[in-house]
């Protein structure tokens, strides 16, 4: 008999409560997989424990035989799933169950729409695990103690936003869970069914899942244990020999994903160094993608025994969401977090990890383009921090990059840079881009105006993080990437001799009116000049080629950089009507204004903020009364 203390009751956090309502609704389609979930729990358990006896082995308790066992009570109607891993504490208790620390929990309940399909979705992102039991279970009661530890305690919960938490007494370390069916859910109290999901959801599972013994042909139990699991790492496996269905839930379980990856890349490696690896890119992004705080996906083993999660020495952040295991034959079992910041082992499995994921992605690049598109709108932002991150690979990253441009004219980034130079004109030798901070700002820019007469594409770059894709990427393919934004419109061979030299005689009747422009803006910019890259706007502001373009300027001052900014250069088509007029005698006694609003609009056309915007009403204000008087 357990000795019991009494009972505390405690309350669910909100999020949870909106969670179980949700979990319970949507996914009642699918509501197998709670054993799934419970499985993979137990796993993990069985794997932390392992991990930590490597260190300390009296945390066995003389109990080394890790194990899961799933066993049913017909009248009782309970089904019970326990492991004798690692165990939770009290407050482990509090912390895990009943408690969402996931960052960015509050988001996502939000963008939760209560349509069933798309919800069953997002949830599946979110990973809900545990709570999947409540899906056939009324009420669950889970009864845990620490390797190591005395005090064994029993939480209990029926779901509906509380849980209660007793000291209890628990011979052996690890966990308990039971579940009280609902009604209706007697389908699960049958060993045959169990089996079947546990086939099909958790094969996988490298330590031995056990049920009771069945008789064969018989419902009921023949009395002793069998496994009823393969129980082999997955990863070890020969590729021929795992189907797709394998690899999916496997993903599922290191995961913690609901739905079927993208594609997976499994790998040995021998020779001076032995390691496989089994990588993931999932599907979806998680919610929480942009969470800098959030660690990295891949498992880190040590000759098939798990060593710890979130290995971010494995991946670069530019590969955050890849999921999977790495295991090593060469690491020692005792390897630390500290030895693994620099060590050569490491080094060298990550460098070939990331080369097996580059390569796959080029693979389907060349082979599926729906689903490297679908790849692309999950991570092509993450994607792009690439170049600036991983200088080895800077080419290989690139050639999988994807970009709007001026060649559709839409959102949709399809556009690689092979494509690019591809449709090149003769005579170009740089790849034209321009940033701006939406894709419209960046579309409509007065800057593309003359590449768009003489057909030239250009690349519409409208993420945060193009700025810094772009200052690293400098280079690809042997042409140089370059801002349209920024220096002197050169565009060299483009140009027709005969033009540049009509536009010479042409800028020598300007230059009266550019010194005078240049008076009355003064320390506003730090130049201004003719230009010959407009061809339906007046003016447009560029900055010189080492300056910073003014659309970083921006992010950066918005993200609270105190930074002094360079002035830009305004440029004036001189084909322009205003512009032809400004060098008119008529228009003397208002050259202030028209000069102002020649500036102001251009720095309003990029997405500039004006420096004294009420004076430009003003202005713009007595000129149109001008115009209608
Ligand atoms: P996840 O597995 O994605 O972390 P779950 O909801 O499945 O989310 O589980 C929440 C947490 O509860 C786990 O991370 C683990 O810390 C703890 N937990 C769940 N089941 C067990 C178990 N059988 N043994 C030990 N800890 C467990
Ligand atoms: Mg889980």
């Amino acid at each position: 008999m357990s000795e019991t203390t009494q009972k505390e009751t405690l309350g669910f956090q909100t999020e949870v409560k909106q969670l179980l309502h949700l979990m319970i609704h949507s996914l009642y389609s699918n509501k197998e997989i709670f054993l799934r979930e419970l499985v993979s729990n137990a796993s993990d358990a069985c794997d932390k424990l392992r991990f930590e006896a490597i260190a300390d082995d009296s945390l066995y308790e003389g109990d080394n035989e890790l194990m899961i066992h799933v066993g049913f009570d017909k009248e009782a109607r309970t089904i019970t799933i326990s492991d004798n891993g690692i165990g939770m504490s009290r407050q482990e208790v509090i912390d895990n169950i009943g408690t969402i620390a996931k960052s960015g929990t509050k988001q996502f309940l939000e963008a939760l729409t209560g349509d069933q399909a798309k919800d069953a979705h997002l949830i599946g992102q979110f990973g809900v695990g545990f709570y999947s039991s409540f899906i056939i279970a009324g009420k669950v009661s889970l009864t845990t103690r620490r390797a190591g530890s005395s005090e064994a305690v029993r939480w209990e919960s029926e779901g509906e936003g509380e849980f209660t938490l007793e000291t209890v007494d628990k011979d052996k370390h690890g966990t308990e869970i039971v579940l009280h069916l609902r009604e209706g859910e007697d389908e699960y109290l049958d060993g045959w069914r169990l089996r079947n999901i546990i086939h099909k959801y958790s094969d996988h599972i490298t330590f031995p899942i056990m049920m009771p013994k069945m008789a064969a042909g018989e419902e009921e139990t023949a009395g002793g244990d069998e496994q009823v699991n393969k129980a082999s790492a997955l990863w070890t496996r020969s590729k021929n020999d795992v189907t797709d269905e394998e690899y999916n839930e496997f993903y599922k379980h290191v995961a913690h994903d609901f739905e079927d990856p993208l594609l997976h890349v499994h790998s040995r490696v021998e020779g001076k160094l032995e390691y496989s690896s089994l990588l993931y890119i999932p599907a979806h992004a998680p919610f929480d993608l942009w969470d800098r705080e959030r660690n990295h996906g891949l498992k880190l083993y040590v000759k098939r025994v798990f060593i710890m999660d979130d290995s971010e020495h494995l991946m670069p952040s530019y590969l955050r969401f890849v999921r999977g295991v790495v295991d090593s034959n060469d690491l020692p079992l005792n390897v630390s977090r500290e030895i693994l910041q620099s060590n050569r082992v490491i080094d060298s499995m990550r460098s070939g990890s990331v080369k097996k994921v580059l390569d796959a992605l080029q693979k389907l690049a060349n082979s599926d383009a729906d689903k490297y598109a679908s790849f692309w709108s999950e991570f092509g932002k993450v994607m792009k921090e690439g170049p600036a991150e991983d200088a080895a690979n800077r080419e290989k990253i690139a050639k999988l990059l994807r970009f709007a441009s001026t060649h559709q004219d839409t959102e949709e980034q399809s556009v690689s840079l092979d494509e690019y130079i591809s449709r090149m004109q003769e005579g170009q030798d740089k790849i034209y881009y321009i940033t701006a901070d939406s894709f419209n700002a960046a579309k409509n820019s007065p800057h593309l105006e003359v590449f768009r007469k003489k057909g030239i594409e250009v690349l519409l770059l409208s993420d945060r993080v193009d700025e810094w894709l772009v200052s690293s990427l400098t280079e690809y393919d042997g042409k140089t990437l370059s801002s349209v934004t920024k220096g002197e419109l050169d565009l060299g061979e483009l140009e027709d001799e005969e033009q540049k030299k009509q536009q010479e005689e042409s800028d020598k009747l300007f230059e009266g009116l550019i010194e005078k422009v240049k008076e009355t803006l003064g320390d506003k910019v730090k130049d201004v000049r003719i230009t010959h890259r407009l061809t339906n706007s007046p003016s447009c502001l560029v900055v010189d080629e080492n300056d910073m373009s003014a659309n970083l300027e921006r992010m950066l001052k918005e993200s609270g950089h105190a930074i002094a900014g360079s002035k830009p250069i305004l440029e004036v088509n001189p084909e322009h009507p205003l512009v032809v007029k400004l060098n008119d005698e008529s228009t003397q006694q208002r050259f202030d204004d028209w000069t102002n609003l020649l500036f102001e609009q251009a720095l309003l056309a990029e997405g500039g903020q004006l420096d004294d915007p009420a004076s430009f009403v003003a202005r713009l204000n007595s000129m149109l009364l001008e115009l209608s008087a």
